[in-house]
């Protein structure tokens, strides 16, 4: 089984091939509509600890599914889960400290980056 999202109607379904009930897109009928679907990967609810932005490494549907072990992919923002065992899970509808947010994630500063570009644009 595979996760596919239809490029048309943004619908996101489990499924042994690609074929959408609800805008009738189906490479069986027109082989072009292949193109039309994305697949996914499955993306569970890592719970959170005490500590914000450290989860407890394992899924929410499972806790025997630990990060990284298999192809899955793994978060602590309750937006970006499409595991549906996840999303019923206690601990995914319990309040949880919210996710440290992106912007505070340390990236390079603007500075360094411009030296970077015009040192390339002297070498280039
Ligand atoms: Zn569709
Ligand atoms: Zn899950």
């Amino acid at each position: 089984m595979t996760r596919f999202r239809c490029g048309k109607c943004e619908r996101e379904f489990v499924a042994d091939k690609p074929t959408c009930a609800k805008c009738g897109l189906d490479p069986d009928v027109e082989p072009r509509h292949e193109m039309c679907f994305m697949e996914l990967r499955t993306t569970h609810y890592d719970p959170p600890t005490h500590v914000p932005g450290i989860g407890k490494n394992h899924a929410a549907c499972d806790p025997t599914l630990r990060t990284g072990t298999n192809g899955d992919s793994w978060t602590g923002e309750k937006k970006f889960v499409n595991c549906e065992k996840c999303k019923e899970s206690e601990v995914f509808k319990a309040d949880a400290p919210p996710p440290v947010p992106v912007d505070t994630i340390r990236t390079m500063p603007l500075a360094e980056v411009e030296a970077l570009a015009r040192e390339a644009k002297e070498l280039a």
